[in-house]
């Protein structure tokens, strides 16, 4: 039998949150693997070579962190992680971004969002992982275009005239769409350095990007800010 779904490695010690989830998931075509400890969740991670990991951070033996911080420093893997967790705190979504979560989602959730950032996370991760930026050094999503090479962005046919600080914002957004970005990794990505008022100058940066867009207020559209945490450049509409 040839099996092409996608693995899921879903840590998560509460048995019946655990048994919903894996449910959602297989019910939407996902292999899982489950665990219930950090521990297990290394022997899986490394047995079952999975696409993602959806990750709970009270887990019994050792916090998620740790486990996070495996897969990224010790095994050196850029593997898709989304955090699920209780803790709603912008502090702790922002150590969990900054130790290179992909995505954090707050309990409680609804499956249809869970599965839009499932789905987001993998289509983004392979897009980088195969293809890089599109030929031509170009960037679409929607009616947004980004042309890297000439450093030119489009709302279809209308060129949007940034200033250098304006596109390298948009640029590092969309060259990691659909990640939660939190506002000191775009400082450092933009400036290079952070002080006092770094989250201050890119908040006014994205007010004009904004503007220049053409948004009104209220309005969806390419960057959502989740107020305390960061930017994300949305791959899929919510
Ligand atoms: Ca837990």
């Amino acid at each position: 039998m040839v099996n092409n779904r996608y693995k899921i490695l879903l840590v998560e010690d509460e048995a019946n949150i655990r048994t919903i989830i894996a449910t959602l998931l297989e019910t939407s075509d996902y292999q899982v693997i489950q665990a219930d400890t950090c521990i297990m969740a290394k022997t899986m991670f490394s047995s079952y070579q999975p696409d993602v990991i959806v990750l709970d951070l009270g887990l019994p033996d050792m916090d998620g962190m740790h486990f996070l911080e495996f897969v990224r420093k010790e095994q050196q893997s850029l593997i898709p992680i989304i955090v699920l967790s209780a803790r709603a705190a912008d502090q702790d979504k922002v150590e969990a971004l900054d130790a290179g979560a992909n995505d954090y989602v707050t309990k409680p959730f609804s499956s249809a969002e869970f599965l839009a950032r499932i789905r987001m996370t993998l289509r983004n991760y392979r897009h980088s992982a195969e293809e890089g930026r599109l030929p031509g050094g170009k960037f679409h999503l929607k009616d947004l275009k980004i042309d890297y090479d000439a450093r030119q962005v489009f709302i279809g046919e209308r060129e949007i005239h940034l200033s250098q600080t304006e596109y390298n914002i948009v640029a590092l957004l969309s060259e990691h769409c659909g990640k939660m970005m939190t506002y000191s990794s775009i400082i450092k990505g933009v400036w290079g350095y952070s002080n006092e008022g770094s989250t201050k100058k890119l908040q006014v940066n994205m007010a004009n990007i904004r503007r220049k867009f053409g948004v009104k207020p209220g309005e969806n559209w390419y960057i959502t800010n989740e107020l305390g945490v960061g930017y994300r450049m949305n791959g899929e509409r919510e």
